[in-house]
């Protein structure tokens, strides 16, 4: 394990994730929203801001902690124009160096158009904001359900044992509903009831592992593209 992750809640439910790489002591923030609890939990200790998309909830805060931390911005290369000022650009396959380890682009369209997610594959670690969460998936503001069919295939194709850092405490909803549309599944009723356990004493349900999501996430679990946009359709009326 090369990286530690730490969670660094705000707003009503937002995640922005805190990482340390061991071997050299560099830091890096996904989804610096608050600038106030982002600089609370690093000081300004900070090298690298990693942005998944451009909603005010994932990056609002990003140039007042480049500012006092000094970090270098990275961010999708096609919303640049849309995103705080970047330092790097990146795209589908690129690979940033963070300390002695490395993360890895993935393009995740669908809730918004220029939305990635980082992997870091020597330790499975996965940064996907709003596109996949735990039990649920993202709303399709900017996409459509092909696409973000297709980007949750992407996601489902890493490794199983890799924990998904999303940005939304959203899972105990999402279970609520995930439970109308396969009720019988018992891989979901499990998780389910590990939401509400986890909620009641105050504890984040977020990471989740990969396997947990193929298992019981309706929206991973959908079998074609339609199905997944019914189901999404069907949640936003929910
Ligand atoms: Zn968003
Ligand atoms: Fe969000």
């Amino acid at each position: 394990m090369t990286v530690t992750v730490q969670a660094v809640p705000m707003f009503a439910d937002n995640y922005a994730w805190l990482l340390r790489e061991s071997g050299t002591g560099a830091t890096a923030i996904v989804d610096p929203a608050d600038p106030e609890a982002v600089l609370a939990a690093t000081g300004h200790q900070l090298a690298t801001i990693l942005l998944t998309h451009h909603h005010a909830d994932h990056t609002a805060g990003t140039d007042e902690v480049r500012a006092r931390t000094g970090a270098t911005v990275v961010g999708a290369r096609a919303d640049a124009h849309r995103l705080p000022r970047l330092y790097t650009g990146v795209a589908e396959g690129d690979t940033i160096a963070f300390g002695n380890t490395r993360a890895r682009i993935i393009e995740t369209p669908g809730h918004t158009r220029g939305h990635i997610a980082f992997f870091f594959p020597d330790d499975a670690l996965l940064f996907c904001g709003d596109t996949l969460f735990s039990l649920g998936c993202g709303r399709l503001l900017e996409g459509t359900a092909a696409e973000m069919f297709a980007s949750l295939a992407k996601l489902a194709a890493l490794p199983p044992e890799t924990r998904v850092f999303c940005g939304h405490e959203y899972t105990a909803g999402n279970a609520h509903f995930a439970l109308t549309v396969e009720p019988d599944n018992a891989a979901l009723q499990a998780r389910a009831a590990e939401v509400t356990r986890l909620r009641a004493a105050g504890t984040p349900t977020v990471p989740s592992i990969l396997a947990e999501e193929l298992a019981a996430n309706p929206f991973m679990r959908a079998p074609t593209a339609a199905r997944l946009g019914e189901i999404r359709a069907a949640k936003d009326r929910f």
